[in-house]
């Protein structure tokens, strides 16, 4: 061999190879280990140049002295053993800076030709970057590890068919109620209440079709603390293949979502408590989102209509209406969605069993919040109010009937009346006279009573006609006050900002609204002595106002008191005489001529009624 190389390899060539050599290669002489010769590679991994030839390797590398590369390469000078580093951990200073690196390498003694050791090679790999992928990747799979036993979700690995319990994390073993002892074990052995439940068998048919599976809100019965119970599970049984494709375990994660389930199945019983309870309910009772979609009917809905819950409920409400009332019904609806209050009103629905015949009914519909204060949803029903519709119709047309056939005897009675009173005073008989008066005074107490009754009764048949004229609004306050004055204890004090002057209306309808006030605020203030009348121009408005200083009007039923018989019940009642007409009249005339009246009042302490009507017709 040696006459091989030396006969045929030229110095040069065996330099070449030397330096392109892709590992790191140097040579050191004599036992102070001067560098010989180093290529670039060597000199890369110590970081220094050529300049380095001719001096001793720990003469520039004198921090691996410590790291005891002195005694081991004298060692190999000594004794002539290779020494062979692997993965060696060394600390090399490189550019002012101090690193770990890493190297396989050999140091191996160089003989002259008498056998003697005058020297020692160097050959070295860095293995830096493996090693710390190495170690980044033990690193990663002990936190790996770690995650997984610690996981907050129940992981398990069985191995072969027979599903030996390979691994269980801390969670999957609270979740069996069982300690780490199962581990090794048959599943089945482990578990042996999963006999007659479908996990086993589904496990096993893994190994068969190599698919994982996965299923939701799956029941399992499992003995916890010593008694068989039932939990909920997300899980997923995924198969772990070899190589060659073959299942030789299956990976088991799980999600406990018991409490979920439960609390999905109370409401779940809660939510059908409410519909068997609206389904018994012989109202209809609904829900509709912002738009009016109807989203849910009661049975007796369709019992009802005979309609079925695939058809269009919408559409069909709709349908019954009278198609005269739809915009009116729509109209309102859209003004409770866009200021959420409820919504409350009467209409015509056709009856399902007879075409073109209608039913009245009450439609109630409440807005339904969520936690950020939306709307969500609306509830509502329909209640069937034509019996009533048809009672009070019943009762409207009596009172018209009645009122009209008591007033002309009455209109007689009052003549008859005055005729006796006459003639009593003419006889002198000043005591019966009296009397008559006072029968007089009551006829007329009556005929209010009965005019009351018949302008209800024509405002309900929308005949109370106004016989508008041109008259002295000042001097008709002063009249209707004169009149009222005289048959009243309480003093009335009239005060004006400035004449009002002419106005256009009904002169004998504003009188009886201006007599109606003023006899309220006397009969509702039986322990006050004065009631205090103004008059003023608003705004090219003629403005009356009567103030007493009575019992006062409680602040929720303020706004009910212009409504029909409207009186306000309570232990005060029973003094005050009146039919509850009186303010839904006045409402009417004001309303009809164009004006507005209104009311403000403290409970206890007086009220304030006041009406403005234009003075010009516009
Ligand atoms: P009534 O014939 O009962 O007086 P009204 O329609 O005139 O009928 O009034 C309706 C209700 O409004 C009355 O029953 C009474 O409770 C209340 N009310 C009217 N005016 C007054 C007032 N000035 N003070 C207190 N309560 C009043």
């Amino acid at each position: 061999m040696k006459s091989f190389l030396e006969q045929n390899i030229s110095q040069d060539s065996l330099i070449t190879l030397f330096s392109q050599a892709p590992v790191a290669m140097s040579l050191l002489a004599g036992d102070d280990f001067i560098i010989q010769s180093a290529n670039p590679q060597m000199l890369e991994i110590w970081g220094k140049g050529t300049s380095v030839i001719g001096r001793s390797l720990f003469e520039i590398l004198p921090e691996i002295i410590e790291q005891g590369f002195r005694e081991i390469l004298e060692n190999v000078y000594r004794t002539g053993e290779i020494f062979k580093g692997n993965k060696w951990p060394v600390f090399l200073e490189k550019d002012g800076k101090y690193d770990e690196y890493f190297f396989d390498f050999i140091f191996a003694p160089v003989f002259n030709d008498d056998k003697k050791i005058k020297g020692i090679s160097i050959v070295a790999t860095e293995v830096t970057d493996q090693i710390l992928s190495e170690r980044k990747l033990k690193e990663s799979e002990y936190r790996f590890e770690h995650l997984i036993k610690k996981s907050d979700y129940p992981i398990a690995i069985y191995s072969t068919e027979d599903l030996y319990i390979e691994f269980a994390n801390e969670k999957m073993l609270k979740t069996w109620g069982k300690d780490v002892s199962v581990i090794g074990m048959k599943l089945e052995d482990a578990l042996p209440e999963l006999e007659g439940q479908p996990f086993i068998g589904l496990l096993k048919d893994i190994f068969k079709t190599g698919e994982t599976y996965a299923s939701k809100e799956a029941r399992a019965d499992l003995i916890v603390d010593g008694k068989l119970q039932t939990f909920y599970y997300d899980f997923s049984y995924k198969p772990l293949k070899s190589p060659t494709g073959e299942v030789y375990a299956i990976l088991n994660m799980a999600v406990d979502i018991t409490d979920l389930v439960l609390a999905k199945k109370e409401i779940q019983e809660r939510e059908k408590k409410f519909r068997d309870l609206a389904d018994s309910m012989p109202q209809f009772v609904w829900t509709c989102d912002n738009r009016g979609e109807i989203t849910y009917m009661n049975k007796s809905w369709y019992r009802y209509t005979g309609s079925s819950e695939n058809e269009n409920q919408t559409s069909l409400v709709k349908s019954m209406m009278r198609p005269e009332t739809i915009g009116k019904v729509d109209q309102t609806w859209e003004e409770c969605v866009r200021t959420n209050t409820p919504f409350v009103m009467e209409y015509e629905l056709e009856d399902p069993t007879q075409k073109g015949n209608y039913r009245w009914f009450l439609g109630r519909a409440i807005p339904n919040f969520s936690e950020n204060g939306e709307v969500n949803q609306w509830t509502g029903t329909f209640t069937d109010i034509n019996e009533f519709k048809q009672l009070e119709t019943q009762k409207d047309n009596f009172l018209g009937i009645a009122s009209h056939e008591l007033k002309t005897p009455l209109t007689s009675l009052k003549l008859y009346t005055q005729f006796i009173k006459n003639n009593l005073e003419k006889a002198g008989d000043p005591k019966n006279a009296n009397v008559a008066r006072r029968m007089d005074y009551q006829i007329d107490f009556l005929t209010g009573l009965i005019n009351e009754l018949l302008d209800v009764t024509k405002i309900q048949k929308g005949q109370m006609q106004l016989n508008e004229s041109t008259f002295d609004f000042d001097k008709l306050v002063d009249e209707v006050v004169e009149e009222q004055q005289m048959t009243s204890r309480h003093k009335l004090f009239v005060s004006r900002s400035g004449a009002i002057g002419e106005v256009f209306a009904d002169r004998h309808r504003i009188s009886q609204v201006i007599a109606n006030l003023i006899s309220n605020a006397i009969k509702y203030s039986p322990n006050a002595d004065e009631v205090h009348i103004s008059t003023n121009l608003y705004e090219d408005q003629a403005q009356f106002n009567v103030r007493d200083f009575g019992i006062g009007i409680p602040e929720d039923k303020l706004s009910k008191v212009f409504e029909q018989y409207y009186r306000i019940s309570g232990s005060k009642d029973y003094t005050f005489s009146g039919l509850g007409l009186g303010l839904y009249i006045s409402a009417e005339i004001i309303k009809r001529t164009g004006g507005e009246i209104f009311v403000s009042s403290v409970e206890g302490e007086g009220s304030d009624f006041c009406f403005r009507i234009p003075k010009y017709k516009n």
